[in-house]
Parts: C-alpha cells; structure tokens; sequence
C-alpha cells in the first residue's frame, strides 16, 4: 500500500503519474488543489479525504474504519499524514464512521479548528465521549479519554449558508438532511471550488429537511451507500398496520434501532401513527438507551431545523416526543415492564449484538405473540441477521459492564416470536436521487463515488458517466488534482433493483 510519506517521497521526484494511470490524470508536484482519499473508498467506513492547497494541508472528516475493512484496528492506527501538519478539519456530520479518528488526531498533535454545525457538535460531543469510555475497555485503546475531552475544544461550530473564511480558504456548510446538523461542505480554495456530499439524506425523510441542491463545482463527492438503486415506495402506513396487529393480539413490539436519527425518527413516526388513529393512543413507547436519550434530547432542541411538517406537528406541544405514552427509562427498570401488557420497545444495539436490544429479545423471544420489526441494513454475524436469515435458535450476548469490567453473559434462546423487516427509516439516498441531484447541476467537474461498497461506488461511478459525468470510485490513496474542467450533465439512466440488503450506514451504536 502506498503510504502519505511514499506519497510525498514520489511526489518530490514528480513521478506520480505513473503511480495512478488508473485515474487518468497527470498529477505533478506542485498542482494545487488536490485531493487524496484515506477512507470510505470502495467500502462505507473511516472516512477521509485530504486536500493540499496553496494555504497548507485540511482534512475532511476522520472517521473510524469498522467492520469493512480485515483489520480495523490497525487501519485506524495507520494515519497516512502528519496531523500537526493539518490546518483546520471541516467535519459534515456527528456518526463514528465520519469523526471516530479525531481524538486520534488529536493524540497525534492536531491542534486547529474543528468547524461543524451546532447540532453536529452536540451529537459528537455525545458519541465520541461514549467511544473514549468503551475504547477503554480495549486491550490497547486508540486514544484515551482525555484525548476525546480535548479534540472537543476544538470543535468550532459555523451556522448553514452563510460563507466564512477558514485559514485562507472560503467556506459554506448546507443541509445534508442525513441526520441532525449534518452538512454538505463547499470549499472555494486555488480558483476552484470543491463540494463534498458528506452522508446525504433521502428526499423524504421524516423530521429533516431535503438535502441542498448545489448548482456547480470543480469536483464532487458522493457518497454510495445504496449503489445506483431506484426509489421504493416506503409506507409508514403499513408499518403501523404491522404494529397494530401484534398490540391487538396482546404482544409487545421490539424495534432494535441506532442511538442517533433511527431512534429518534421511529418515536417521531409512532407518535403520527397515533395520532392519525392506526395505533391505540393508550399504548406505551419506552425508549431505555441513555446515549438514545439524549441524542432525543438534542433532536428536540434544534427545532430550526426540522421540516414544515414536523414543526407543524409538534404545534403548540412544542416537542416532536415528549408526550403522553412516551416513557424514557434505565435498562433495567424498563425491562420490569414486561409483565404489564403490550408495548412497543426502541432500544439499542440496532443489530441486537449487545447493549439493551438483546435482553429484551430474551424475555420476548418464546412468545408468539410478540414481534421483533428491524428497521436496518444487519451486518453479516449479528444477532439481527441471524434473526432476518430465519434461525430458530440464537446466542444473544448478554455481557453487562460493571465499574468498568464486562461480565460476560450468553444465553440461548428459542425464536417464536415474530420477526420481519421494515422499510423507511434509512438516512441514505438511493442511486437514483444522488443521479438526479448530480443531473441538476448547470456544470460539473469529475464526481467521485466514495462510502459504499466496491460494487456500489463502482456502479454510481458508471451511471454517472452514462450521464456524461466525469466520474470513477477512487481506491485508498489515490490523488487527483482539481482541474477546473466542467461539464452539463446529461439525462439520468434507467435503474434496475439491487436484490442484495445495503452496506452498512453507521457504527452499530
Ligand atoms: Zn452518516
């Protein structure tokens, strides 16, 4: 693998085209800007792109590399820059997989700002406080507490649309609509302007606005969670019709879900449903993982932020969730409500692998009349998948941790209840959208397809070019420079349905 300090050797001797001919491009020494890609390249996780400019060396996000890649710890260890070399970091929005590193880097001696949004702050204040105290758990901890403690000084937080000047460069953070404060970033830097997507959000996702349609730029990212998959018809309609069937045959529902926006969008559908009478206005919503909790806390606050609908919704109650049946509570006193008639349970891990979800399939597992619903992508050896590919007989992981030592706890459990998947709670835009919102453009450079899978990246790459788009799937360390050369875009291609699940979106958290 070529490593940032082979780069900068071969770089010096001006030689590196021929290190990439894949890309096309004749890369000198001295072209400014240019973009070097450390993650998310042909998989979903560790995001990470380096840009070098006239004014110095900016990172966009630094997430964690996770379960795509053979050996995540040690890729997470193998920073291919010098951090105290980084200038400033934009980070587009609060999940692992986009600001997981930065401790890291900052244990490594980055010491400059940090621009987010607000939301994304709060959110990542939340998540990356959570990893600092389970890394410690690790045999050898990537960074320690106090490195998350200090890299939160850094975070600098800029308001949506409005440009700003970051050591030299101009900036303007848009809405990604992907969860809560995430951003697009267009950076305008060496006579170019360059736009990174970050995670961008489907076009009809509850609680979130659309995401920014951007009108030019002299390089894209994209990302590809979905590959070039066209739109399905989600109905939430039907999801309460599912809920409703098990309530009124005296079973309670379990709806393993992700602490940030899957949670909170699942409490916010339920309450619709509700209200537009599909489910009883009597049944109890728990919600019993703390980060869960106050991720809602802060999904809540930043009412600016939601779309029409969901401030018309929350109305003069002022809040998307707090009401009536919705219960927060610890673990184990949420667990005690079992016995005391149906309800519908949102807990964490949302692929069941620890944490709260299992223990509540425990209790629930041998009743027929009870129902796990799994809104999300489960990756391959989770509990989840397991459930989805039919098994009848499961280890649920029980460990629990006390005063910081994990005690381990398996069970076996027989599976009658009922187990399906639903639809509609992803944070990602399909192929199609992204098309779309690439064929808007009045002019594009090259578009380049990262965070997804090798199959996927690849194939939005290739109907992108049907498109008449300059476009490929860069692979980990390739550089490109940012040329200036711009294209209309041509019509969007016909898609065809992928029949495999999608690539996982976040750490399973
Ligand atoms: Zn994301």
């Amino acid at each position: 693998m070529t490593t940032r300090r082979d780069f900068l050797r071969i770089s010096a001797a001006g030689t590196l085209a021929t290190i990439f001919p894949s890309a096309g491009y004749a890369v000198g020494p001295t072209q400014v800007p240019r973009i070097t890609f450390y993650g998310s390249t042909r998989q979903v996780s560790g995001s990470c792109h380096l840009l070098e400019t006239s004014h110095g060396l900016f990172v966009i996000d630094c997430g964690l590399f996770i379960s795509d890649v053979p050996d995540p710890a040690a890729e997470n260890r193998d920073l291919p820059f010098d951090p105290k070399e980084v200038k400033a970091i934009f980070l587009t929005h609060a999940h692992t997989d986009h600001n997981g590193r930065l401790p890291f880097l900052y244990k490594k001696g980055f010491r400059g700002p940090i621009y987010c949004t607000d939301a994304s702050r709060d959110l990542t204040e939340i998540m990356l406080n959570l990893s600092a105290s389970l890394g410690e758990l690790d045999e050898e901890p990537l960074y320690d507490p106090k490195d998350a403690s200090g890299v939160l000084r850094l975070l600098k937080v800029i308001p949506y649309n409005r440009k700003f000047e970051a050591e030299g460069l101009t900036v303007r953070y848009t809405d990604a609509g992907h969860i809560l404060g995430s951003a697009m970033v267009e950076l305008w830097v060496d006579g170019r302007k360059l736009l990174f997507s970050g995670d961008m959000g489907p076009d009809h996702s509850p609680i979130l606005c659309k995401p920014t349609q951007h009108y030019g730029a002299d390089a894209v990212l994209v990302e590809s969670t979905y590959g070039p998959s066209p739109r399905s018809f989600v109905s939430y309609e039907e999801f309460g019709k599912k809920i409703a069937t098990v309530l009124e045959r005296g079973g309670s529902v379990l709806i393993p879900s992700f602490a940030i926006h899957k949670t909170q969008i699942i409490i916010y559908v339920l309450h619709q449903l509700i209200e537009d009478g599909l489910l009883p206005k009597d049944v109890p919503i728990f919600s019993d993982s703390t980060t869960a909790q106050k991720c809602t806390a802060i999904y809540d606050a930043y009412a600016e932020y939601h779309d029409a609908q969901a401030r018309a919704f929350a109305g003069k109650r002022n809040t998307l969730f707090y009401r009536n049946r919705y219960r927060e509570g610890r673990v184990a006193d949420v667990l005690k409500t079992h016995n005391a008639g149906p309800a519908i349970y949102i807990s964490t891990s949302g692929m069941l692998s620890y944490a709260a979800a299992p223990q509540h399939l425990a209790v629930m597992a041998s009743d027929p009349k009870n129902a796990v619903f799994i809104p999300g992508y489960q990756a391959p050896g989770t509990t989840g998948r397991e459930l989805l590919d039919g098994k009848k007989r499961v280890t649920l992981n029980l460990d629990e941790f006390v005063n910081g030592e994990r005690r381990p706890n398996k069970k076996e459990v027989d599976i009658r209840l009922e187990v399906d998947r639903v639809s509609g709670f992803s944070s990602h835009a399909v192929g199609e959208q992204i098309l779309e919102w690439v064929h808007h453009f009045e002019r594009v450079g090259p578009v380049y397809v990262v965070h997804g899978d090798e199959e996927r990246s690849v194939g939005l790459a290739a109907k992108l070019q049907e498109m008449k788009v300059e476009s490929l799937a860069p692979k980990r360390n390739d550089t490109f420079v940012v040329k200036g050369d711009r294209v209309k875009p041509g019509e969007v291609p016909k898609l065809e349905k992928l029949d495999k699940p999608a690539a996982p979106a976040v750490v399973d958290k």
